[in-house]
């Protein structure tokens, strides 16, 4: 027998970047000799030991990892079900998976010879990342934001500019993350011969959602081996959000091979499944190109992509990553959603119960783990990933939770 036969799931992408169906490059001709030589490098980045060495060291000194798999013992006997773990990507450096990928990419842009970075953000987890790699690295650093997002995220805006980015505010349209994403790309077309784009997950024209999901498989490594250690057996089940889909791919991916590893991914249900008003692909959402790639969106009839709407940023995006769509038509990966008020409930409750605020996007995977974990046995396992820390929205929930404005 082969190795290929024993796998559950054919190697993905393939060389065009397609995930069966899904993915793929529709990007503007000018970008398409920028991305064969961004695939190139990436490819022999990849197998130049070299480069992972210089990655993992930075990824140990700067960002810190690993990062602990934490038993949350307290919330699993409040839940009285499965034994649930959680993945501390809260704890790296600038609080969130993002830097993962943010710090991949500038040492790919290094070999690449380009200087000056560009970076869409939504919450600004993203442009805080791409910012803080350019400051390390000595980079130009410029920051797309929709005008909307940067009232909603304001101190995310001055984190970026104490470290030295220029964040752009975008008007057009609803003024949040698609906006940013369509200014970045323009820039981009015009720029390309020096700039290098660090797209903040797992989205867009091939090799990006490849790209991002290796930069962020060091999740779900660690946490195969901490388990392993742990317990000295694999989770009955993995949680993670999905906006684009960068942290849940980076923590499935390692396990997609293990079949009795059952893994979800939440999406947004924002306000509930009414059109507008959530952010969920996979309810009510249809096959559609947006951005540079083929896959599960939230449009109308005549292909317009509708408005989103999720209690957080990170979460609030029309389309969700190839890979993705891939998996839920294989059915290998179960896709649920958590409204905001689910989110906001689960956001105090971990806090209260662990003493762990976690982000509002993180809080969208601890509210699937209330649902699931008390129709679980107490022998079984869940690991959920806490994707980021809560510092960022402690102003937005006070809102939202307290009816209090909070002034910083
Ligand atoms: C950006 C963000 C997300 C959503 O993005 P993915 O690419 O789906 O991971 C989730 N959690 C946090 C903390 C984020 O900052």
């Amino acid at each position: 027998m082969t190795a290929a036969s024993n796998l559950l799931l054919p190697v993905m992408p393939d060389t065009h970047g397609h995930f069966g169906q899904y993915g793929g490059m529709f990007v503007p001709e000018t970008l398409m000799s920028a991305l064969s030589e961004l695939t190139d490098h990436y490819e022999k980045a990849k197998a130049d030991p070299a480069f992972q060495k210089e990655l993992d060291r930075l990824l140990h000194e700067y960002v810190g990892r690993p990062t602990p798999l934490y038993f949350a013992e307290r919330w699993t006997e409040k839940l009285g079900g499965a034994k649930v773990y959680l993945k501390r990507e809260d704890l790296l450096h600038t609080g969130a998976h993002k830097i993962n990928n943010a710090l991949g990419q500038i040492l790919l842009a290094q070999r690449l010879g380009k200087k000056r970075i560009i970076a869409e953000t939504g919450a600004g987890q993203h442009g805080v990342a791409t910012a803080t790699v350019c400051a390390r690295f000595g980079f130009e650093c410029v920051i797309y934001m929709g005008k909307v997002d940067m009232e909603r995220q304001a101190l995310n805006v001055a984190r970026m500019r104490f470290l030295g980015a220029k964040v752009v505010a975008v008007t057009a349209g609803q003024a949040t993350l698609k906006e940013a994403v369509n200014e970045a790309m323009r820039d981009w077309v015009t720029n390309v011969r020096t700039t290098h784009y660090i797209l903040g997950s797992a989205l867009g024209s091939h090799p990006f959602p490849m790209m991002v999901r290796d930069f962020h498989r060091v999740i779900g490594v660690e946490a195969r081996r901490q388990i392993l250690e742990r317990e000295e057996r694999l989770p009955d089940l993995l949680v993670a959000c999905v906006g684009g889909g960068s942290n849940s791919i980076g923590l499935f991916h390692p396990f997609l091979n293990d079949k009795d590893v059952r893994m979800t991914g939440v999406e947004a249900g924002g306000d509930g499944i009414i059109p507008e008003r959530h952010a969920a692909r996979f309810q009510g959402g249809r096959l559609g190109v947006l951005q540079g790639t083929k896959t599960w969106l939230l449009a109308n009839a005549d292909g317009q992509i509708e408005l989103t709407h999720s209690v957080s940023a990170g979460l609030d995006y029309a389309a969700i990553g190839p890979e993705h769509a891939w998996l839920h038509e294989q059915g290998r990966v179960t896709y649920n959603y958590a409204t905001d008020q689910e989110a906001l409930a689960a956001f105090q409750e971990l806090s209260q119960v662990e003493g762990i605020i976690p982000a509002l996007e993180s809080s969208h995977a601890i509210a699937e783990v209330r649902k699931v974990a008390p129709t679980m046995r107490k022998d079984q396992i869940i690991l959920a990933n806490l994707s980021g820390r809560g510092d960022k929205d402690v102003a937005q929930a006070a809102r939202m939770i307290f009816g209090e404005e909070l002034k910083f």
